[in-house]
């Protein structure tokens, strides 16, 4: 199975919470040593090739400022949730949006 092409993490806006490593069943993440805009170290996705492209941690991110971009080779079954996590992530982009 082909998994994510790369990881992007938004430094403007990462808190380092590590949230993403924690939802993440593949231990893709590891905590870095960049720090993001407001000073918190970042978490650094150090194992890129385990990703499975679920889109756990995009979507479980606070800040939504971690997007996940899929590999080209990506399996029918990954596509099908990255797109489904992909129109909640909007979805819910607009809720805060409209709030
Ligand atoms: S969940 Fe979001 S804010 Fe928290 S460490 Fe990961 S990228 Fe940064
Ligand atoms: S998309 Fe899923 S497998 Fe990939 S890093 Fe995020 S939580 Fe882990």
């Amino acid at each position: 199975m082909k998994g994510a092409e790369r990881i992007e993490i938004d430094r403007r806006y990462c808190k380092g919470c590590l949230l993403c490593q924690y939802v993440c069943k593949y231990e893709v993440f590891e905590p870095g040593q960049e720090r993001s805009a407001l000073d918190y170290l970042m978490p650094r996705p150090a194992k890129l090739e385990n990703c499975r492209v679920c889109l756990l941690c995009q979507t479980h991110c606070p800040d939504m400022a971690l997007v996940v971009v899929a590999g080209k080779n990506l399996t029918a079954e990954s596509a099908k949730n990255a797109e489904k996590n992909d129109s909640n992530s909007k979805i819910a982009h607009k809720k805060i949006v409209t709030l």
